[in-house]
């Protein structure tokens, strides 16, 4: 069986087209919408993710305010800086690049962006809407899995998907979703028992663990969804690909799967947020 590719990259692209017009029609009403980018420290992995997304708001026409800080910066520090921001009209979204420097507490620094500002999905309030069933933005990870799932029509009512992380921006908010569309969900963890035979009864595989290929491919079922969102240097993810390509019913790739759907969106919900 060939398996079907869930090219996210191909995806972004295609909503990109939309998305200027979009921008465009907004910006027609006299303020070009911004989107903030926080960068703490020199991880050049961050900066990297922090340059894509600016260079993404440049294609569709979002201005992006850059906040560099250096890695001293205190918690204090940041606060004043994301205050700022959410004083700030033409910012429309607040992205602080994941993960901040180790003496900054980043949960504290997440929770203080402005719910309506919140387009990258990171607030507690936010998730705790977006679990309830409350409109919010969604955590732009799992939300992009969402949107490519969707997209390519795949039913998860009644599926037992499994996801394998439980990190407040990828394997909880993706495990409160997938349990909206109504999956039946099981979220694996670090002191989880027996993860490949709980993996063998999945519908739905979801690699969130930040391993390289740690899911291995004979743990996967046939007929099954196989979502990576890992990457790491040598272009694998969190799941060993190769063996499944003809295997699975479908996969998304690494590199070009859920990164780009990521970024995408961030960029879209920075835009409902501005048409708002
Ligand atoms: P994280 O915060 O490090 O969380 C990893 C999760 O995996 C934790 O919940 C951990 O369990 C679990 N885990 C670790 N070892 C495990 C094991 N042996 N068996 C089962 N579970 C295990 O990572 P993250 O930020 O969620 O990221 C996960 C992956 O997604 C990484 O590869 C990262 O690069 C990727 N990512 C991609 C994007 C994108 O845009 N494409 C965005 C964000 C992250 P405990 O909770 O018990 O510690």
């Amino acid at each position: 069986m060939k398996s079907l590719l869930l090219e996210g990259k191909l995806l972004a692209k295609k909503f990109e087209n939309e998305f200027r017009t979009r921008v465009h029609k907004v910006a027609e009403k006299g303020m070009t919408p911004s989107l903030a980018t926080i960068l703490v420290g020199d991880d050049p992995a961050s900066a990297t993710y922090v340059k894509m997304k600016q260079a993404a708001c440049q294609r569709v026409g979002l201005n992006s305010e850059k906040v560099e800080l250096p890695v001293r910066t205190t918690t204090n520090q940041l606060l004043g800086r994301i205050e700022e921001l959410n004083d700030n009209e033409k910012v429309k979204g607040i992205l602080l690049q994941h993960p901040v420097p180790s003496g900054i507490d980043e949960r504290v620094c997440f929770d203080a962006i402005n719910a309506a500002k919140d387009v990258d999905g990171v607030t507690t309030l936010g998730f705790g809407r977006m679990s309830m069933g409350v409109p919010a933005y969604g955590s732009a990870t799992p939300m992009g899995i969402m949107r490519i799932i969707r997209h390519y029509g795949i039913n998860c009512e009644g599926k037992h998907a499994v996801v394998v992380g439980r990190s407040p921006i990828l394997g909880k908010p993706m495990s409160m979703m997938l349990l909206a569309a109504n999956a039946t969900v099981t979220i694996c963890h670090s002191k989880t028992q027996r993860l490949s035979d709980i993996i063998k009864t999945a519908d739905i595989v979801v690699g969130a663990v930040g391993r390289p290929e740690y899911i291995r491919a004979d743990w996967i079922k046939d007929d099954a969804v196989v979502i990576d969102a890992g990457y790491h240097p040598g272009g694998v993810g969190d799941i060993q690909l190769e063996p499944l390509k003809n295997r699975v019913f479908a996969y998304t790739p690494v590199p070009g799967g859920v990164g780009p759907m990521t970024i995408n969106t961030l960029i879209e919900q920075t835009i409902q947020s501005a048409e708002k």
